[in-house]
């Protein structure tokens, strides 16, 4: 593994995200590591949001009630392939088109094993409650990276909906978010059939 920083300077967009520009420094870290990587069970994830106008965004849940600390089924918007408190396999489901997705809150900072977007400075990302349309609230919070020119504005309970990259790279942020009637899509983005804007 190469490491690699250069001091970014103060007219760089980075800092736009940032409340405290004047103490903030910020570098381009240039890392290369190669390695082969596999989603696993996961996978059904990836193939639904690389579907270019026909993706769809999948889910699983666990309906094994008896098994959880609490007795009910659980929902995992980042799909797991098992569940996390019955270890049971879990059942993938499609979030329809009248499934409802609001920012729950914001966040520059995202460490998460396979998260994808560094690639993309500043890291903007709103973290997305969805709500099913026989009004079922999922279990789990997803990360979602919208644009930078959206980030400020965001507050709690705007409603967002996904755009998918043109030519997708198997990575999460083949998925980018918009404000609901947004008439701007992100450059390499477009919209699916299954989500209407
Ligand atoms: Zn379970």
């Amino acid at each position: 593994m190469t490491v690699e920083d250069r001091f970014l300077d103060a007219t760089d967009k980075s800092y736009k995200a940032s409340k405290h520009r004047d103490e903030l420094i910020i570098v381009e870290r240039n890392v290369n590591v190669k390695y082969k990587k596999s989603y696993g069970g996961i996978s059904r994830y990836f193939q639904g949001i690389m579907k270019k106008e026909d993706s769809v965004l999948l889910y699983t849940f666990c309906a094994n009630e008896s098994g959880h600390d609490e007795p009910r089924v659980i929902h995992y918007q980042v799909p797991r392939a098992d569940c996390a408190e019955c270890y049971c396999l879990t059942t993938w489901a499609k979030l329809s088109g009248q499934s409802k997705f609001f920012v729950e809150t914001k966040s520059t900072a995202v460490s998460l094993a396979g998260i994808s977007f560094m690639n993309d400075l500043p890291v903007t990302v709103a973290w997305i409650r969805t709500v099913l349309p026989d009004v079922t609230e999922l279990d789990t919070l997803a990360a979602g990276m919208v644009a930078i020119k959206d980030y400020d504005g965001l507050v709690k309970g705007d409603e967002l909906r996904p755009v998918f990259r043109q030519e997708p790279k198997a990575t999460a942020s083949d998925v980018m978010w918009v404000r609901k009637d947004s008439v701007e899509i992100p450059e390499g983005y477009t919209p699916s059939k299954h989500y209407a804007l």
